[in-house]
């Protein structure tokens, strides 16, 4: 039986610009369904509204038209039921890395004094152990991607919101933050939608990935990764992972004019 985590049915969704200034649509009569449990990649081009989608899942923008539902429920406000770690860490300066994760906590109500032995499990699992109290400056790339990660684990329910999370970092440490994630989906039991635009990424990590082509986004070519879990990155070198890689990018480079 498929549980729906998240429904868009029929969404349309253009910014206001300033007066007399041209709109353009981002999302046009744009339908899609994520079933309970799946790990979800959206590939495309930049600008071509993938973070948007997140900013109307969250309800931080609201669509013209069209329904959406979470859990099979149609809420407007969203931001408290997803975990959502967007594109830029958003890390804030003057908190040390205990209250930067319960920021969401906090404005939902948290005042729990002892957070850290409310969250010493995870500190462990995201290797944060011995850092709480260091401020972000101290803290190298993968691991202020990991605290913006624990942020959208602690502030939402099953469904996890993440915007290019590992587009900083570099290739080594990015491999690693990719085995890591995939760890803790399959232990956390979440739902998982991911932006990427790198096809390598998109295919290691997911089960289906909605590859996006026209704008304003309207449909979406689905892609279903015929690997085993757990996986390797060596299942990535197959001629069947490499004619889907190549399909992929071949798509992909046909919307990016130079
Ligand atoms: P992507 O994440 O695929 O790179 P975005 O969703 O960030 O794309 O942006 C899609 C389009 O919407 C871009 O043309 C971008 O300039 C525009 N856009 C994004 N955010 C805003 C905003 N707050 N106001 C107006 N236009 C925006
Ligand atoms: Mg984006």
């Amino acid at each position: 039986m498929c549980n729906n985590v998240l429904t868009f049915e029929n969404i349309s969704f253009a910014y206001k610009g300033k007066k007399k200034e041209k709109i353009t649509p981002i999302l046009d009569d744009l339908s899609l369904t994520i079933n309970s449990g799946e790990f979800i990649s959206l590939l495309g081009p930049s600008g071509s509204g993938k973070s948007t989608i997140f900013r109307l899942i969250t309800g931080l923008e609201q669509p013209t038209s069209g329904c959406i539902s979470l859990d099979g429920k149609k809420e407007i406000n969203r931001l408290g039921k997803v975990g959502y770690m967007p594109q830029q860490d958003m890390l804030l300066d003057w908190r040390n890395i205990l209250d930067n994760a319960f920021l969401p906590l906090e404005i939902n109500g948290f005042t729990k004094k002892n957070k850290k032995a409310h969250v010493l499990h995870l500190l462990e699992e995201f290797g944060l152990k011995g850092h709480e109290y260091d401020y972000p400056h101290q803290l190298s790339g993968g691991m202020r991607q990991r605290v913006s990660f624990l942020r959208a684990m602690l502030g939402g329910g099953d469904l996890l919101l993440l915007d290019e999370p590992f587009s900083a970092l570099d290739a080594v440490t990015r491999l690693n933050m990719q085995e890591w994630l995939l760890g803790q989906w399959e232990k956390l039991e979440k739902t998982v939608i991911f932006i990427t635009h790198d096809v390598d990424e998109a295919l290691f990590l997911s089960d289906r990935i909605f590859l996006f082509s026209q704008t304003p986004l309207s449909s979406y070519k689905e892609i279903k990764v015929p690997l085993p879990r757990p996986r390797k990155l060596e299942n990535l070198l197959s001629p069947e992972l490499s004619k889907i890689k190549s399909d992929l990018l071949n798509e992909l480079r046909q919307q990016v004019k130079l």
